[in-house]
């Protein structure tokens, strides 16, 4: 039986999360799902699921459950999905955590990479974060700085923080993230699909050592 390749990648705010999930993505032909690009995309359109979650996200706190499974469940009956996707921000709680076991087919392979980073590690990364607004790539002043300052090497496009990515957000998504997110660990441990990966090497050692594991599990060579 062909299986369908679904990649879950849990992790604190700031861990490479977004990275990861580029180069992943590329080298297994998955599509990235980001459920925080997605609102942010929704918020830059003012829909009214952008209207509701704008303020929300603001502020560092999770948007409702209901809002997020109907966005994401419309987003992976897409034709691009059926040969494979990555998740990446979801699920965050224990509740869409078991809605989308519900949702998973037979013939799906689920992988979660759960990636870890201490507190300082992620604050530092998250601080010196560049985003682009156009196609999302992630970029760090020091650590990953694009070719040009303050424009993104694919579209040219100015380069911005995120207004969440602010110190005192971030430390609330971070507690956010230890609450209601953290317990999914255990969640996926029991279902036997979980692979624990330090978060804090280099993106490419990172990016080996997931391609490792996903070697692994998938059969293919690395
Ligand atoms: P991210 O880009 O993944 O860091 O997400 C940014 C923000 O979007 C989060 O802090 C939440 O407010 C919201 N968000 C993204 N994904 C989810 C989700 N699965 N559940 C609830 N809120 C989410």
């Amino acid at each position: 039986m062909e299986k369908t390749l679904v990649v879950i990648l849990l992790g604190p705010p700031g861990v490479g999360k977004g990275s990861q999930a580029t180069k992943i993505c590329s080298q297994y032909k998955l599509t990235h799902i980001s459920t925080g690009d997605l609102f942010r995309e929704n918020i830059k359109n003012q829909t009214e699921l952008g209207k509701k979650a704008q303020d929300i996200m603001a502020s560092g706190a999770l948007v409702p459950d209901e809002l997020v499974l109907s966005m994401l469940f419309d987003r992976i009956e897409k034709q691009d999905c059926k040969t494979g996707y990555l998740l990446d921000g979801f699920p965050r709680t224990l509740a869409q955590a078991q809605s989308f076991d519900k949702k998973l087919k037979p013939t799906d392979n689920l992988i979660v990479i759960s990636l870890e980073a201490s507190d300082e590690t992620v604050v530092e990364r998250i601080s010196g974060r560049l985003s682009c607004k156009t196609c999302n790539r992630i970029y760090h002043k020091i650590v990953n700085p694009p070719s040009q300052e303050g424009l993104c090497d694919h579209c040219h496009e100015t380069l911005y923080q995120r207004p969440d990515d602010k110190e005192e957000v971030v430390k609330r998504r971070l507690s956010v993230y230890k609450t209601q997110t953290k317990p999914l660990i255990d969640h996926y441990k029991k279902l036997n699909v979980l692979k624990t990966i330090s978060g804090e090497h280099s993106i490419d050692k990172v990016f080996e050592d997931i391609s490792i594991v996903l070697a692994s599990t998938t059969g293919e060579k690395v």
